[in-house]
């Protein structure tokens, strides 16, 4: 029997937190996966030492995931095709701008017996158009793809804190099984769905209505009010799944990848939490990441601007309006209180 070798393409503060995980589980399932949890880093020096051998000798990733073990099967590597040679199972987390410099570099050295799985919470707007990440990477690595999404605040997956995801599939039956082989634990309990398209729109269109919740938070408005933007944004998020792309069902918005991971952003993510420093501080959103996240990347501002493309590209702004607000608000100077007009639309 073939033993998976399992590759995790990404080292932020969710790489590091799935990587701990998946650590944890193919330890567990000797029979199905290799002990050996292959990590890609993206090199940088940290205190005067490489951030790979930190992880390699200290187990932690002391800048992304600070004071989390990391498992001793967790082996860090700099150089991305030494970490993805000969691996079954690709695992990608990476701030999405990030994907395709990265996925060029695999180009060739990955072998057709692989499949992936995407763990990245965006969308790619090229030319006016979207594609989800998982086909993109399908597509230029020429194997399969799935994608996981849920309501996964890293730092407190890495605490083992009870929590859902879910996992979205073409192929249920073969991607499907080793992948909740791969990520279900008691701990971080995995359904896997087929809507891999609608699970994908969740996890890219919740991260800018976090930012209409951070920027409620900056002005000091109430829990009704950020319910509010919730309802509203969960609204326009399944709207925008249901116009542009095919197969979409209304059922993914009520999986943890839907309305729970919406939640937990807007209560606890990066994404709330610059919008609201942002809120009154006379700073770029960008200076205002730089000074609070420590090199992690807040992804809705990105795709707040990203959404607004394409929405301005179709003439569709004004069906769209909390997502038009909070690119206006962030991009360009409008007022922040105005993001209530667009409850009022
Ligand atoms: P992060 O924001 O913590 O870290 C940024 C990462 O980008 C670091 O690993 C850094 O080394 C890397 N990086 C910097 N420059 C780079 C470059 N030029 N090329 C490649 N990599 C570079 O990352 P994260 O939290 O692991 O986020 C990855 C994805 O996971 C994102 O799409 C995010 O939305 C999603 N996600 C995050 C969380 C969370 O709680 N952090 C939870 C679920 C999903
Ligand atoms: P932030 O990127 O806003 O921290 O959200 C993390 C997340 O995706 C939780 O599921
Ligand atoms: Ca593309």
């Amino acid at each position: 029997v073939q033993q998976h070798k399992v590759s995790v393409i990404g080292s932020g503060n969710w790489g590091s937190s799935i990587a701990r995980l998946i650590a944890q589980n193919v330890r567990k399932q000797p029979e199905l996966f290799h002990e050996t949890v292959r990590v890609w880093v993206f090199e940088e020096e940290v205190n005067g030492r490489k951030l790979t051998d930190i992880i390699n000798q200290d187990h932690e990733n002391v800048k992304y995931l600070p004071g989390i073990r990391l498992p001793d099967n967790v082996v860090a590597l700099p150089n991305i095709q030494d970490a993805a040679r000969d691996a079954n199972i690709l695992v990608f987390v990476l701030p999405h701008q990030f994907v395709y410099q990265t996925c060029e570099k695999l180009r060739g050295v990955i072998h057709s017996e692989c499949r992936a799985i995407s763990l990245i919470k965006g969308l790619d707007f090229q030319n006016d158009e979207i594609m989800l990440f998982s086909d993109e990477i399908s597509r230029i690595l020429g194997i399969e793809c799935s994608a996981l999404s849920g309501a996964n605040l890293a730092s407190e997956v890495a605490l083992e804190k009870y929590g859902e995801s879910t996992i979205g599939s073409k192929n249920l039956e073969v991607d499907g099984k080793i992948f909740h082989k791969l990520f279900h634990t008691g701990y971080f309990n995995v359904t896997v769905i087929s809507d891999y398209t609608g699970l994908q729109i969740c996890g890219a269109l919740k991260n800018v209505v976090a930012i209409a919740a951070g920027i409620s938070d900056g002005l000091k408005y109430g829990n009704n009010t950020k319910s509010a933007f919730i309802r509203r944004g969960l609204l326009e998020m399944r709207k925008f799944g249901k116009t542009f792309f095919g197969g979409v069902h209304t059922e993914t918005f009520f999986e943890s990848c839907g309305v729970a991971d919406l939640i937990t952003t807007c209560a606890g993510g990066r994404n709330r939490k610059v919008a609201e420093a942002f809120i009154g501080s006379n700073k770029t959103i960008e200076q205002v990441e730089m000074e609070l996240l420590n090199g992690q990347k807040s992804q809705g501002t990105t795709t707040a601007l990203e959404v607004h493309r394409f929405l301005q590209a179709r003439k569709m702004t004004d069906e769209f309006p909390l997502m038009t607000s909070v690119y206006q608000v962030i991009y360009e100077g409008a007022p922040p209180e105005s993001i209530i007009d667009a409850l009022q639309h």
